[in-house]
């Protein structure tokens, strides 16, 4: 059981009253005693004299020794008259005479040699002592004297015997009222201390509730305390360092959240170990790059948790020397290319920020730079092969083909079908070039499709029917008019088209179609758009290919591309033209044969469909 300190208090307070009155007592009684017992000695003293005195007269009489009746008769005359008990006690111990006793037993009363009282005034002069007397058991004083005698006589002692029963009534009586008097003070420190140990420990029980209420993280009320004393002090002590811990609580905690937002917004990944390799912390943006919950993975070692050869090579050999480091990984499942920065942190101990990683997704940027090296080396080629072509012509002409006038000007043609095609590369790339850089302002004027479409079809027609292609157009003619550049449009129209023609054989059906694009869940009006199309039914592109047709360069099957005059360029900048008005652009397959391009426009006034550029438009 554990006691309150204002019971420890009262407790202790009463205890120590008790005690206080206890001892008081004692003493009071012990020296009221004493002064009884010294004041009922004296009394004996004076009686004892007085009695010695009356006894003179026989003992100094010229006449003759005194008789034991007449000894007999003086010690109860001198009894009556002191009020005491006489005895008269020769120095053998016999008693010579007794107030107490009647004459004729004076001779049997027992010798009293043993008496310490006579014992001692025998040997010094005058004894006294205090004991229950033999016959009544009432307790007495007894003071003997030697009696004054002529030289020559033998030593005789008297004894005054005075009953002690007034005293020891009246000691009771003091002790009783003593007694009443300690109880009576008693119970009035019983209030008292209560009362005190309660104005004691009231701001010592505040104190302690503030401080569990402060323990237990709650914001707390300053404590109300007039006292000037420590328990004053205390309290104020208290109220400051509650203030303190308050202030220093908000600005961690302001801390915490500046430091959770900045990790939270972060694109980069961010894992905090500590000096087991354990994790401490993790961001969102790591969440999603793994596939791992914050939770699941707090206290996890990064070894079981990512099983990542590379990344733990990385971060045993950061534990090891302390010093910062680099690497490039890439997930297995997912594929995605991650450049990892880790940096030492100075936490030694569990728990203690030891390193920090930060992983950088690069994917996109590899791949853009592997498109960029693909760029490169597709130019070269492209531009490689008609001068090959070319030089190869010219030395054949040089070495004496130019003398066969039949071969010659074939020679000369397959160099001019070569040099336009060198042409319409370089032209191409300009272009694309052109528009990628920025240099190509497209304008953005309401336009009506229809006759963007109409303007196409005509410019087209005669190499269509080249083919003997059908062409037809389904184009809604309540459509509302698009944000645009016509000239980029019918551009896009014709490469579309041109593609169409060229991939499609003899005698196929060309549609252009144009109509509202669905709505996108709840997409307002004003958000919709316009979905322009153009399908064949030709030689279709297959689904892993389509994907990738807009890339520069990129054909389907390269030779076919070639011979039919493609220079692998046409969707290319298209999709930059389309997304330059925040279109977009895709190929899915017409059914049941051939391709469907879809440009999705947005109407004029209207979002933009993709505000954003795709990577790929921008190599
Ligand atoms: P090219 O000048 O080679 O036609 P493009 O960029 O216009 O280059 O087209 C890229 C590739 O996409 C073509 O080489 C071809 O393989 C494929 N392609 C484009 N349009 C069509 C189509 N309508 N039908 C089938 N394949 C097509």
């Amino acid at each position: 059981m554990t006691w309150s300190i204002r019971w420890k208090l009262t407790l202790g307070t009463l205890v120590a009253v008790a005690c206080g009155l206890l001892i008081a007592g004692v003493m009071t009684v012990q020296a009221l005693e004493q002064q009884y017992l010294a004041q009922f000695a004296d009394a004996l003293e004076a009686k004892t004299k007085l009695v010695e005195y009356g006894f003179q007269p026989l003992f100094h009489s010229s006449f003759s020794p005194p008789t034991p009746s007449s000894l007999q008769e003086t010690a109860r005359d001198l009894g009556n008259r002191s009020s005491a008990r006489v005895t008269l006690v020769a120095a053998d111990g016999t008693v010579l005479a007794d107030s107490a006793v009647r004459d004729a037993d004076v001779p049997a009363v027992e010798n009293h040699t043993s008496q310490p009282e006579i014992q001692q005034a025998f040997s010094t002069g005058q004894g006294e002592d205090i004991r229950p007397r033999h016959t009544t058991g009432e307790r007495t004083m007894y003071r003997a004297v030697l009696l004054r005698q002529p030289q020559e006589a033998a030593a005789i002692a008297v004894r005054v015997g005075l009953p002690m029963a007034i005293v020891d009534r009246e000691i009771a009586e003091l002790k009783r009222h003593l007694l009443l008097a300690l109880g009576v003070a008693f119970l009035v420190a019983l209030p008292l201390s209560v009362w005190l140990a309660h104005n004691i420990t009231r701001p010592l029980s505040d104190i302690a509730s503030a401080a569990r209420r402060l323990s237990s993280g709650h914001q707390t009320m300053p404590i109300r305390t007039t006292a000037q004393d420590e328990v004053g002090l205390l309290a104020t002590t208290l109220n400051d360092m509650a203030g303190q811990l308050h202030a220093k609580i908000d600005e961690l905690s302001e801390d915490r959240a500046q430091l959770l937002a900045v990790l939270t917004s972060m694109v980069e990944g961010v894992m905090v170990l500590d000096s087991r390799g354990h994790v401490l912390q993790i961001n969102p943006a790591l969440e999603r790059m793994f596939g791992i919950s914050r939770v699941e993975a707090r206290g996890r070692p990064c070894a079981e948790l990512f099983r990542h050869q590379q990344l733990n090579d990385l971060v045993t050999t950061i534990l090891r020397s302390r010093v910062p480091g680099e690497d490039e990984i890439v997930l297995p499942l997912t594929g995605r290319c991650l450049q990892i920065e880790a940096s030492p942190a100075g936490g030694e101990r569990e728990r203690e920020a030891c390193i920090v990683l930060v992983f950088h997704d690069i994917t996109e940027l590899r791949r853009l730079e592997k498109i960029r090296k693909d760029f490169v080396a597709n130019v070269s080629h492209e531009l490689r092969t008609p001068l090959t072509s070319i030089k190869g012509y010219v030395e054949a002409l040089l070495d004496g083909a130019k003398d066969d006038p039949v071969t010659s000007v074939k020679f000369l043609e397959i160099i001019l079908k070569q040099s336009d095609r060198l042409n319409l590369i370089i032209e191409d790339l300009l272009e694309l070039s052109k528009i990628e850089s920025g240099r190509v302002s497209l304008k953005e004027e309401p336009l009506e499709l229809r006759s963007a479409v109409d303007r196409t079809l005509s410019m087209i027609k005669p190499i269509a029917d080249k083919k003997r292609h059908r062409l037809v157009t389904s184009v809604d003619l309540s459509l509302p008019p698009v944000a645009g550049d016509e000239g980029r449009l019918v551009q896009v129209l014709t490469n579309l088209l041109d593609n169409a023609i060229k991939y499609t054989p003899e005698g196929g059906t060309i549609t252009v179609g144009a109509k509202l694009a669905p709505p996108i869940g709840n997409a307002e009006p004003a958000a919709r758009a316009i979905d322009l199309s153009v399908a064949d039914t030709g030689i279709g592109i297959p689904e892993e290919d389509r994907p990738r047709v807009f890339e520069r360069f990129y054909r389907v099957d390269k030779a076919r591309s070639r011979e039919l005059g493609g220079t692998g360029l046409g969707l290319a900048i298209v999709k930059h033209i389309v997304e330059g008005h925040g279109g977009q652009v895709w190929v899915e397959a017409n059914h049941p044969q051939g391709s469907r391009f879809v440009v999705r426009l947005p109407v004029s006034g209207g979002k933009r469909v993709s505000t954003q550029l795709s990577e790929t438009s921008k190599v």
